[in-house]
């Protein structure tokens, strides 16, 4: 099967790298031509545009940043609508707000082409690992067709629903990830206040009822784990920027739906904070950084 692979950053790289391992042929695309340089480097061979990479393969994965990038890339003028045939199959693995994802398939249907949201966690270490959580949305048939690529790069492949449900599930999730890491660096600020050694802390709460996935595995305290991104100067990872993004969308399809949210926009607005004040390209735990106590002479 020929794989037209389009947005070879961070996440599409060691995924890309995955789909070639297991003899995939994949033709790349990225705007950025380090990325697409990088992409070359791990086999796969080079596209000039996002319309070649469309055209002249079985399967189109994309892995971009932001909704506007999705919808740019699929409808835009150029775009995989201009020049995928009928029936192809699109699988858009980005991170993005359902509603793009739903009216970028509706779109797409008029022309006869067939799409997927199947959003995506594990961070780097997954991509890299193959280990990747798939979220999709979209048609079961479809899923099955797109089954042995996504394989190439996950383990766990979900089922969620309709066309955007992959998107909703990935929110939830990074709505309390986003948020639960939030919680842990304000609770090791406190502790390091009154002098709590942070390994002896991890320890009483990896035993305890706060014991979550972000500590386990993004622990914002550095040098309590050596393999977290705190432990490498806040190397992402996953960014600050793309966690605020995510907890941004949450926020925006809680108001959709009206669901009252108090938790999330919270962590949203300290994560843009974050990244106004330089951290926004770190790893999301450097919140912790952001999170220093005031001066003794500050009243409170
Ligand atoms: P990234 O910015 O490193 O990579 C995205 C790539 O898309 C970049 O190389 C960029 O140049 C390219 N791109 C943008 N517009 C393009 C266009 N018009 N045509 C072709 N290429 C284009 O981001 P990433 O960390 O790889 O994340 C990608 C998506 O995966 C995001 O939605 C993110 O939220 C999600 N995600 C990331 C992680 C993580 O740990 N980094 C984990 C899970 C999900």
């Amino acid at each position: 099967m020929k794989v037209g692979f389009i947005g070879t950053g961070t996440m599409g790289q060691p995924m890309l790298a995955n789909l070639v391992r297991k003899g995939f042929e994949a033709l790349a695309y990225d705007v950025v031509p380090a990325a697409l340089d990088a992409a070359a480097k791990l086999g796969a061979k080079r596209a000039g545009s996002v319309r070649e990479a469309a055209a002249e393969c079985d399967l189109v994965i994309t892995m971009l940043p932001s909704s506007a990038n999705v919808e740019a890339v699929y409808l835009g003028p150029a775009g995989i609508i201009e020049s995928a045939m009928a029936g192809r199959l699109c699988v858009d693995m980005s991170t993005i707000d359902p509603g793009t994802s739903q009216r970028v398939a509706a779109r797409l249907k008029e022309q006869g082409v067939r799409f997927l949201d199947a959003p995506v966690s594990g961070g780097v270490g997954g991509a890299v690992a193959g280990t990747l959580a798939i979220m999709v949305g979209g048609d079961a048939a479809d899923l099955e067709e797109a089954r042995p690529a996504l394989a190439a790069m996950g383990s766990n492949i979900i089922h969620v629903g309709a066309v955007g449900a992959g998107e909703v599930a990935k929110l939830c999730n990074n709505l309390i990830s986003g948020s639960a890491l939030v919680a842990v660096a304000e609770a090791f600020r406190i502790g390091e206040a009154f002098g709590v050694d942070p390994k002896i802390l991890t320890d009483v709460i990896a035993k305890s009822s706060g014991a979550t996935w972000v500590m386990e595995h993004g622990h914002p305290v550095p040098g309590v784990n050596p393999k977290t991104a705190s432990s490498r100067d806040y190397a992402p990872g996953f960014m600050t920027d793309l966690m605020a993004k995510d907890l941004g969308l949450a926020v925006s399809a809680a108001r959709e739906k009206r669901v009252p949210v108090v938790v999330a926009p919270a962590a949203q607005q300290l994560y843009r904070m974050a990244s106004s004040h330089g951290l926004g390209r770190k790893d999301f735990s450097s919140v912790y950084q952001f999170l220093k106590p005031s001066s003794d002479d500050a009243p409170v």
